[in-house]
């Protein structure tokens, strides 16, 4: 019931990728509830996004969310969670079960190297294309929103004003915009670029017959494995995107592979650091000569490769917050997700703790529409990013220390983060 004293807030959602959305969907099942309950407060949202469609840069990876699955499951409405299950990459692995085995391989000998502890907690591998798409329904996403600048009306509101001219007034503005953020570089421009690791990076989506992968890979592991050249250094990334069921018709399986090199004068017996391909044929006579000397299965993967797979360097870099880096203007503006904590993927936390700060900020709106403190939304994200920055500074840090680690065989043991326990919290 909506009363008199009841006052309304609306939120800005600046970016409809995976936090972003993950945020409108835990406002829309807020908003559901709110109706029924005596609420001192009414969130409303809006959700603005650059592309002009849905994948309008390609379909991307595949990724694990362990830890903060039970938050996930919280925070979704229940017509999103009930078909989450169809985002699995492998659900035949996961009816039986099998969580994987979280090996490190050697790349010449095909042996482990190392192993890692298997999350405690229940943990899915979703591919990240299905899963934004699930999360996309019921939402009226406006898309070619490319945010550009913001300004305030006044010290309680916000303006968001976009490229095409158009702006939209709001209480609090979530930048959800990613790695590059633009919300971050308007709030914090001297500080705002990330950190470039010294480590480069090709990552591809190819399509393997399904014999071959439940052959050769999936005995490996259900999910994922990697492994490291002792004499190179150089690291590989195999993972599954879609392994369909043995009852399924699908001939063919998506797998991603990544590999990546130490970007440091030395590697290969070279005195300058070597640089990134230029062309994509550059690229795959690269990671073939890499591949050269391994064990199988990995050599094949990579001598496999159709020439015409497009193979993208995805640039390595993080971008550690602080809790002095930004101000977020009375509470009106904050970040979410990769804007807030960019990391490198190679602990696999960057979204968990995405999930994390969604729900974080979630407890605390729910909580100001009972009237529990704090019911401001000035102390709400005050207390927010407090807590946000706290838990994902360690964690861009590790996250750092595991992709150089990755690429250094010989550190690849006891208390690296590239294979100690994954955890919210140390
Ligand atoms: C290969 C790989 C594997 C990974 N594996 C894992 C894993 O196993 N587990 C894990 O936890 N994490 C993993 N991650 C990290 C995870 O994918 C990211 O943390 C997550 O996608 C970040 O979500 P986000 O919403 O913050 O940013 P994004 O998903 O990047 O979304 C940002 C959105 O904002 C939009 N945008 C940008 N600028 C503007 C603007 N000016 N105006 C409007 N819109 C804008 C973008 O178009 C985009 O849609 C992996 C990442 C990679 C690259």
């Amino acid at each position: 019931m909506i009363t008199s004293e009841t006052s309304q807030k609306h939120i800005l959602i600046v970016g409809a990728g995976l936090t972003g959305l993950i945020l409108a969907q835990a406002l829309r099942y807020l908003s559901q509830t709110q109706n029924a309950a005596n609420s001192q407060v009414r969130y409303s949202y809006s959700i603005y996004e650059r592309d002009p469609y849905a994948f309008a840069r390609g379909a991307g990876w595949s990724l694990t969310i362990h830890w903060a699955l039970t938050d996930l499951h919280n925070i979704l409405p229940p017509d999103i969670l009930a078909s989450f299950s169809e985002c699995l990459v492998n659900p035949g692995a996961a009816e039986q079960g099998n969580p994987g085995k979280f090996q490190f391989l050697d790349l010449r000998t095909g042996k482990p190297k190392e192993s890692w502890p298997i999350p405690a907690n229940a943990a899915s591998r979703v591919s990240r294309e299905k899963l934004l798409a699930l999360l996309m329904r019921n939402l009226d996403i406006q898309w070619s929103k490319k945010l550009a600048d913001i300004t305030h009306p006044s010290d309680s509101s916000v303006t968001a004003h976009f490229t095409d001219g158009s702006s939209a007034t709001g209480d609090l503005l979530v930048g959800c915009d990613g790695a590059r953020s633009m919300v971050r570089r308007l709030l914090c421009p001297a500080i705002a670029m990330p950190h470039r690791l010294p480590v480069r990076l090709i990552g591809l989506r190819v399509l393997y017959p399904v014999e071959k992968v439940r052959q050769h890979c999936e005995p490996i592991d259900v999910h994922f494995f990697q492994g490291g050249d002792p004499q190179t250094n150089v690291y590989f990334w195999f993972s599954f995107i879609h392994l369909p069921r043995l009852t399924d018709l699908d001939t063919h399986a998506t797998c991603q592979i990544m590999m990546s090199w130490p970007y440091q004068p030395g590697f290969l017996g070279h005195e300058t650091p070597t640089e990134m391909p230029e062309s994509n044929a550059d690229r795959l006579a690269w990671i073939r000569k890499l591949a050269a000397d391994w064990a199988e299965p990995f050599r094949q993967l990579v001598y496999d490769l159709p020439p015409e797979t497009e193979l993208r360097e995805i640039v390595l870099e993080d971008w550690p917050p602080r809790l002095d880096a930004w101000e977020h203007r009375k509470g009106t503006v904050t970040l979410v997700g990769d804007a807030a904590h960019g990391m490198t993927m190679f602990r696999g936390e960057a979204a968990n703790h995405g999930v994390i700060d969604v729900s974080v900020l979630i407890r605390l709106l729910t909580a100001s529409t009972k009237g529990e403190s704090p019911t401001e939304l000035e102390d709400i994200i005050q207390e927010y990013e407090s807590e946000m920055i706290q838990r994902t500074q360690p964690a861009v840090l590790k996250s750092r220390q595991a992709c150089i680690d990755a690429n250094h065989y010989a550190r690849v043991k006891g208390s690296s983060p590239l294979i100690s326990k994954r955890a919210m919290k140390d």
